[in-house]
């Protein structure tokens, strides 16, 4: 059963997502401010935050990069106010993978946690592919990308944006093919969350994230990996 922690200091909607999230058999855990929320974290495995931005003792950033230092993997849903498009952007820089702009309904954010727990259960049934590119090799296995110098742990949706565009090599992927097929489609993720996980990508990849060598811009048309040298790529299925 999948656990998921409520970081919500709004009691009428944290109970109100409690009880449906329950109805839907998951098994919840609220959090009504930054300080419960990691205590929460700290003594419990969950397998999705649904994380509000404005909270109590520390904020919803503050509490997405205490998540992201100890586990790349823990899915991250974050709540907005309406007009925090620059919340949007932080949040999502700061590696959470969702976001849902208040006031939201119900069925939206069933969805939203739904798909997003499918992609980790679908991630975990996944066999193994490496890829080289470069000094870099990427085990999507254990979510890795390894370098000379450092590891860099990836997100779930990192991985998956990366391994789209690689198993696309030499083709131009465009915004919408990426929406459409890593985030299983949602015209209300603007094509703007796209061009920040490229750039994270990129920043891990990139000796030059602003003159990319590995994930060009077409402009106009998307993104795209040049196929790699045979020499470059290894893959094997085992
Ligand atoms: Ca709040």
């Amino acid at each position: 059963m999948s656990h998921i922690l409520i970081v919500e200091d709004e009691e009428s909607l944290a109970l109100g997502l409690q009880f449906n999230l329950k109805a839907e058999g998951y098994r919840v855990t609220l959090a009504k401010d930054g300080q419960e929320a990691l205590k929460y974290l700290d003594e419990n495995k969950f397998d999705l935050v649904i994380l509000d931005i404005m909270l109590p003792y520390y904020d919803g950033f503050e509490i997405a990069r205490h998540i992201r230092q100890q586990s790349e993997q823990l899915p991250i849903l974050i709540l907005t106010a309406r007009k925090g498009l620059d919340d949007k952007l932080k949040g999502l820089k700061l590696g959470a993978d969702d976001y849902l702009t208040k006031p939201f309904a119900l069925d939206e954010l069933l969805l939203r946690v739904q798909r997003i727990l499918q992609r980790k259960a679908w991630y975990r049934g996944d066999s193994s592919s490496h890829y080289k590119l470069g000094n870099f090799e990427i085990d999507f296995e254990s979510l890795q990308i390894k370098g000379k110098e450092q590891t860099i742990m990836l997100t779930l949706l990192e991985a998956n944006v990366l391994r789209y565009l690689l198993e696309h090599q030499g083709k131009v992927v465009s915004r919408q093919e990426l929406l459409e097929n890593v985030w299983n489609i949602d015209s209300e993720i603007e094509t703007r969350t796209v061009d920040i996980f490229i750039a994270r990508l990129r920043k891990y990849l990139e000796d030059d994230p602003s003159n990319p060598r590995w994930i060009q811009s077409v402009r106009g048309a998307g993104y795209m990996i040049p196929e790699i040298d045979k020499k470059d790529k290894t893959k094997n299925d085992t």
